[in-house]
């Protein structure tokens, strides 16, 4: 089967002049190379895909090589996997040799080695992630399809290539959900039945892999509707993430959208998702997912603040007291408790620390304050301190007013 004019129909005209030069530049080093993948399955559906995984049979590094040459576009070369990626504005092209994996143990990466195209295909994921388009001129727009991904594409239908298939990688069982819920799939039966034979599989995983799996799932646009599955299938009590109730972030994930519009999207959702753990289980969790460094603090401020949340529930709070509670924490964690958090008071109270609070500041530096004859050291911080407190509360606005307070509370220098 010949699908060249679909992929003149769906690829964007940067993508179509990239493949053009790469199927030249390959038949002129003796080498077929394929379209592979995810803009293979895209391409049938008829969607965009500005991810390029090509394949080549021969040397895929001399094969970019070649390509940065005539382009001037610079290669990153992993020689180890055999693999290059090229970035072209929102373009990004991915290179591989073709090859064959073997699985040493169960959630180990594979031992890789040089293969055809056709066990390439074998080694992935779904079968409609499995077909490959042949891009050398004679030949260009043909699909190879030994798994049948065309047919399981026009049933809707996740399906692995062999039953061993989540044992060897377990975590091929989010990638199941995520395409099930993204393309509104079914997985296929026998499929279905694997997968949840093998959710005990997913205890041979690094916490890296996880992370990065679980981090894909919250780039989706619907996020929650992988979550749900994946807790109905028992898979995140599997990953050490016990939430019982998957059904309420659907609210607060569709909220997320609407007031986050920063790439950070993935981590607020993060912290919605956590929203309900005790502080023994977000460790727990983020101990299993190798979560660390800003983000692990993100998690913990966003418990921390939720703990804190009885204390700005108080309509009687000053505005330096908020200050005080919220000054150092991530504005993700609290953008998570304005969403989550169930009542009016302290929701109000964070927002007005996040809009206006946190950027509160004294016009009177401290070398002002020395003006007024005032010994440098604690007595500045001390005053400083003083004018922020009155600033915060409304009592002070003016630089005058400022100069005013210092000279009372000093009034015999
Ligand atoms: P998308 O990026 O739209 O989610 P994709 O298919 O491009 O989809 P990638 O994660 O970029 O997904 O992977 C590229 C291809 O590599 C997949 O289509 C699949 O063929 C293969 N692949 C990725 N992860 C695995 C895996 N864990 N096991 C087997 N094959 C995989």
């Amino acid at each position: 089967m010949n699908i060249a004019a679909k992929i003149e129909q769906h690829l964007s005209q940067q993508s179509l002049a990239l493949i053009k030069l790469i199927s030249n530049e390959a038949t002129s080093l003796g080498q077929t190379v394929y379209l592979v993948g995810g803009v293979v399955r895209d391409t049938l559906l008829g969607y965009p895909n500005f991810d390029l995984d090509i394949v080549s049979e021969g040397d895929a590094i001399k094969l970019a090589r070649r390509i940065a040459e005539t382009t001037g576009l610079k290669p990153r070369i992993h020689s180890r996997f055999g693999t290059a990626k090229i970035s072209q504005g929102k373009l990004s092209l991915d290179l591989a040799t073709a090859r064959c994996e073997t699985y040493n143990r169960p959630g180990a990466l594979p031992s890789v080695t040089p293969n055809t195209i056709q066990a390439d295909l074998s080694r992935r994921d779904f079968s409609i992630n499995a077909m490959a388009i042949q891009l050398n001129q004679k030949y260009y727009g043909d699909l190879l399809d030994p798994h049948h991904g065309k047919e399981d594409l026009e049933h809707n239908l996740i399906r692995i290539l062999h039953p061993q298939s989540f044992t060897d990688d377990a975590t091929r069982i989010l990638r199941a959900v995520r395409y099930e819920q993204r393309l509104n799939f079914k997985i296929e039966p026998e499929t279905a039945h694997l997968l949840q034979r093998d959710i005990p599989m997913l205890d041979t995983i690094s916490g890296d892999r996880l992370r990065h799996e679980l981090l894909l799932t919250l780039q989706e646009q619907y996020p929650e509707k992988i979550i749900g599955r994946l807790g109905e299938l028992g898979v995140l009590q599997q990953i050490s993430l016990p939430i019982e109730d998957t059904a309420g972030i659907n609210n607060t994930f569709n909220i997320a959208r609407q007031v986050n519009k920063s790439h950070n999207l993935p981590w607020l959702y993060l912290c919605l998702l956590i929203y309900k753990l005790s502080k023994a289980q977000l460790n727990q969790f983020a101990f299993r997912l190798k979560i660390a460094g800003r983000l692990k603090n993100i998690l913990q401020d966003t418990i921390d603040i939720k703990e804190q949340l009885p204390l700005l529930d108080n309509p009687q709070i000053t505005n330096s007291d908020i200050y005080h509670i919220l000054l150092g924490r991530p504005p993700l964690a609290i953008q998570a408790n304005i969403i989550s958090s169930q009542s009016l008071a302290p929701s109000l109270h964070l927002q007005l620390f996040l809009d206006k609070l946190r950027y509160v500041k004294p016009l009177l530096s401290g070398e002002d304050i020395k003006q007024f004859g005032i010994p440098s050291g604690t007595k500045i911080g001390t005053t400083l301190k003083l004018l922020l407190k009155a600033k915060l509360n409304g009592e002070i606005t003016t630089r005058q007013e400022e100069e005013k307070l210092v000279s009372r509370l000093y009034p015999t220098r």
